[in-house]
């Protein structure tokens, strides 16, 4: 495996690459276009260790994708003066058709398309991605890294909804789980720092980012996850619920309420932004420190789900190693995770040293302290690099 890989991750509302060189293991420039679709778009294109902000107004992902490849060209390195061995894209929903990276063509993109309704937020923006680059880059390979490949391992007992056989055989509903990438590669990670062979160690995996999941994986296997059918399903997240009464569609039906607004509101209006009207967790966080009931009640319900899970899956595997917190908000919010963790010595043996928790920002530390039976880890994602690195296996192999 090796060469450049440009990996593309298109969001909702934001389309984050980098251009990962392979042998190195290291990203050779990288960048975020964010609030895609807002009256004001803003950029930021990282090379050599500068940060260049780009102001600009991106109607689309296609326009994003444009302001992508200037950044590029005006800042460093050119793509046009590269050879790319891959372009990765993290796909998020590969429902049961794709259970390991592959390399796209139309069919493969028809086949994502397919698959839509399972991931509404997600699959178009990936596709948005997809699209944009191949008109680009028609010669290089295109690949798309899927986020439930990671979960395949799930035993029946924890991917079986209990609901009739033609719902579970007919319309595939069934837990399938996402953010696998970013599981897979913190658990393994947390076994390193422990020193622990990754088949012997018992890790609860917490991603927090706009889109949240908690994963129990056991001996370096997926045996639980939070997401379900869908990236809807458990954590409270940026624009998401997590965890609701299913039967809310009927009891809002009732009331008027159409299935397209619910689909909307659930995976758009929900979470964070649906508590307190911003999925920005900063401002969240912000607003909890100068008093603000309305955001306290938010913050404390966040916490107090992340905790169910935690304990959860504490019951899940037995036996656990590590709790790991990684993304965004489980890499950069200590408030978070001592809310998350308060309490848990006696029962879990879960012990967050403060000081440490306050002081870890970025980069990879342990916050537990000494006596802690459980390490507390934080761990940065490394998305770009595992997909990066599958990309380049699938064009190699191609
Ligand atoms: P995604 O990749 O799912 O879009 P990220 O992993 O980038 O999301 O996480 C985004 C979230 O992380 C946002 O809610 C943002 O406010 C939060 N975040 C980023 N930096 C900080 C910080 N320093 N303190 C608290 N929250 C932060």
């Amino acid at each position: 495996m090796s060469g450049l890989v440009l990996v593309v991750n298109a969001g909702s509302s934001s389309l984050k690459y980098d251009l990962i060189d392979v042998d190195a293991g290291a990203s050779r420039a990288s960048g975020v276009v964010e609030r895609i679709g807002e009256p004001s778009s803003r950029a930021k294109h990282s090379v050599d260790g500068v940060d260049h902000r780009i102001e600009g107004t991106c109607a689309d992902h296609g326009a994003a994708f444009e302001l992508l490849i200037d950044a590029f060209r005006e800042h460093g390195p050119d793509l046009a003066g590269l050879d790319l061995t891959a372009v990765g894209h993290r796909v998020v929903h590969g429902g049961a058709d794709f259970s390991a990276p592959t390399r796209i063509d139309d069919q493969v993109e028809a086949t994502i398309e397919r698959l839509v309704p399972l991931a509404p937020l997600h699959n178009p923006a990936n596709l948005e991605g997809i699209r944009v680059a191949r008109a680009h880059f028609p010669d290089v390979p295109q690949v798309a890294v899927f986020d439930t490949a990671f979960h395949q391992t799930l035993p029946p007992h924890a991917y079986t909804y209990a609901v009739n056989r033609t719902w579970r055989d007919e319309h595939r509903v069934r837990r399938y789980g996402f953010h696998g990438t970013s599981h897979a590669y913190v658990s393994r990670r947390a076994a390193e720092l422990l020193g622990l062979p990754v088949p012997e160690a018992n890790v609860i995996v917490l991603h927090l980012g706009n889109g949240a999941s908690a994963t129990a994986v056991a001996g370096g296997r997926s045996v639980d996850t939070s997401m379900g059918l869908s990236p809807l399903e458990g954590l409270v997240m940026g624009t998401r619920p997590g965890d609701l009464d299913p039967s809310l569609p009927a009891h809002l039906s009732r009331a008027g309420v159409s299935l397209e607004d619910y689909d909307r509101a659930l995976n758009k209006e929900s979470g964070l932004k649906g508590l307190i009207g911003t999925n920005d967790f900063r401002e969240l966080e912000e607003r909890v420190t100068s008093g603000d009931v309305e955001a306290g009640l938010a913050f404390d319900v966040v916490a107090h789900r992340l905790r169910k899970y935690i304990g959860a899956y504490a019951a899940v595997l037995g036996r656990v190693d590590a709790v790991a917190f990684t993304a965004g908000i489980g890499e950069h919010s200590p408030m978070l995770r001592a809310a998350a963790l308060d309490g848990l010595a006696d029962l879990f043996g879960i012990e967050v040293d403060p000081a440490a928790n306050e002081a870890a920002m970025s980069g990879e530390h342990r916050i537990s302290t000494a006596a802690s039976r459980v390490a507390v880890l934080v761990i940065p994602t490394a998305e770009e690099l595992e997909i990066a690195r599958e990309a380049a296996a699938v064009a190699a192999g191609a």
